[in-house]
């Protein structure tokens, strides 16, 4: 990871923990075996697999039931719901399926596709939630007599807001249906005490707490329903076939034992004071500010806020200016523009669902990061308020402006290495950065590229500039840059619509420019 970046984006997923890097080369260095196999290596293998489960399930309370490993927690939740679903085959005591309106997609559209296709015709209805992000247990209540599965997460991936678990099974008590908690991001935040709790399904994932992208598992309630996603060579005692992924699962148990010993990752008390902190500042830093979800009833880990006036693009590409990265909703949607449906079914207002930004951090974050990003989140409200928010009249003269001239194909991009040969075979090239005043305030082209001499333009301003771009020379390249390559890429096929045929943008913008930690390791490479 780039020195400089402060990461808080922690419930969209976690750098791989120290330890669990070190345990998932070991099980693809000495510890290679198939736990199938019956020799000796095969046999170390297995012994790993029965240790790393008996972890989780003294992390989990799972004292009884199984412990499936799985590829994730949506492997874990189609494999819940197929199980759960075929077992109303014939049913008639019930005919819907709840889930709360702010699960994460993966249930909703779990539900939708395996009631389909067992040919169930259950009506799926979601529990709304109030304005504070919690279940209406009074609708839960009253639907719940006739409903076949409940599915209900421990702790939103979003907002942060922890269920009421404990109410929710007092809801559900007497009703004929199976319980799944979605347990992903409470997994060493909130104790969720499986068995005590009833609970029939929880699917976890790894890399929400350090362990690789591709392991998961999910706990089955012992006498719970069960119909296995993947059938194959018999692995995982039948209830989920396939070869088991040893480096993810040997990862994924040093995290839990470093949730067991209680030395990597800090407690609730700590997590909550450097909540309190990242509260303040942001507080101080944007007047106005508002937080989306009561903030004693989420995880300490997550913040979710907007700032009144100010698009949450605009606080992202700020934020990303000054090397921090925060998200604008769950990473699975960040690529769309629709507001969070989760912000929507607590009844904000459209505004306010449109402008969240989500920040998030992880237990073994260190108090120096926390107050490391203070102090950035503090410089950003200060270049925010130094001016330079387009108004809306310059957005709109902007839309029309590039509704004209905008490019029928997209201009050619050049890549790090291409733009500094360029530069040295055109010594008059002119780069320009169309990123903001505000980010360029918190980090200047010349951080990046201190060997091309930059000229600032914001995106807004481009109308202004761009007569005195066409008259320069035909051959004097221009080349255009910002933070992830989408507005560079704009303002260059504008460019070449409007006649300069050397308009290029910088693929990737600063996001994929090399850092000094890639360009060390890559001159000492061909060196
Ligand atoms: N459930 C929640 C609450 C999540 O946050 C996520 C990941 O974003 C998932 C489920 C899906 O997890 P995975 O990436 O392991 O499939």
């Amino acid at each position: 990871m780039d020195p400089t970046e402060i990461y808080l984006d922690a419930n969209a997923t976690t750098p791989v923990l120290e330890a669990a890097r070190k345990a998932a080369l070991a099980a693809m260095g000495d510890y290679f075996g198939n736990p199938s196999s019956t020799h000796s290596t095969g046999l170390q293998a297995r012994a790993r697999i029965d240790a790393v489960r008996a972890s989780a399930r003294r992390v989990l309370g799972a004292t009884e039931g199984d412990v499936v490993f799985t590829s994730g927690a949506t492997e874990g939740i189609q494999t819940a719901v197929l199980s759960a679903l075929s077992a109303l085959r014939g049913r008639d005591d019930v005919d819907c399926l709840l889930y709360g309106a702010t699960e994460h997609k993966a249930v909703a559209e779990a539900l939708m596709h395996w009631n389909q296709l067992l040919g169930l015709g259950l009506q799926v209805r979601a529990i709304p939630v109030s304005s504070d992000g919690r279940h209406d247990l009074v609708w839960l209540r009253a639907q719940a007599p006739r409903a076949g599965l409940v599915c209900t997460m421990a702790a939103n991936n979003e907002t942060g807001v922890v269920s009421d678990l404990d109410g929710i099974a007092h809801a559900i008590e007497g009703s004929p249906a199976r319980w799944l908690v979605d347990g992903v991001q409470a997994l060493g935040k909130v104790p969720l005490d499986l068995v005590r709790r009833r609970i029939d399904y929880a699917p976890f994932s790894g890399h929400k707490l350090y362990a690789p992208k591709g392991i998961g598992l999910l706990y089955v309630r012992a006498g719970a329903p069960f119909t296995p996603l993947l059938a194959g060579g018999g692995q995982e005692g039948a209830l989920r076939s396939g070869t088991e992924n040893m480096p993810g699962i040997a990862a994924f148990g040093a995290v839990l034992q470093a949730l067991e010993e209680e030395h990597a990752f800090h407690d609730l008390v700590t997590l909550t004071g450097w909540r309190d902190q990242l509260a303040r500042a942001l507080l101080d830093a944007f007047p106005g500010l508002v937080f989306n979800a009561p903030l004693a009833q989420c995880l300490p880990t997550t913040l979710n806020f907007c700032v009144p006036g100010v698009a949450s693009k605009t606080l992202l590409n700020l934020f990303d200016a000054a090397g921090m990265r925060v998200s604008a909703g769950s990473a699975c949607s960040a690529g769309k523009a629709a507001p969070s449906h989760v912000l929507t079914a607590m009844g904000l207002p459209a505004w306010q669902a449109g402008a969240a930004v989500r920040l998030s951090f992880g237990p073994a974050d260190s108090a120096a990061l926390i107050s490391q990003a203070c102090a950035r989140i503090r410089a950003c409200g200060a270049a925010l308020q130094g001016g330079g928010l387009p108004c809306a009249t310059e957005e709109t003269r902007l839309a029309q402006w590039l509704a004209e001239n905008g490019g029928a194909s997209p201009a050619p991009e050049l890549d790090a290495q291409a733009l500094q040969q360029l530069a040295s075979a055109c010594p008059g090239l002119r780069l320009v950065d169309v990123r903001e005043a505000y980010e360029q305030r918190v980090c200047g082209a010349a951080a990046h590229l201190p060997s091309i001499l930059c000229e600032a333009v914001p995106l807004t301003r481009l109308p202004d500039a761009a007569p005195a771009w066409l008259a320069l020379p035909a051959d004097t390249p221009l080349v255009f840059m910002c933070r992830s390559g989408n507005r560079s890429a704009q303002a260059a096929a504008a460019l070449r619509r409007l006649g300069r045929v050397q308009a290029y943008s910088l693929a990737g913008g600063l996001a994929l420019w090399p850092s000094r930690a890639d360009s060390a390791s890559g001159q000492a490479a061909r060196a």
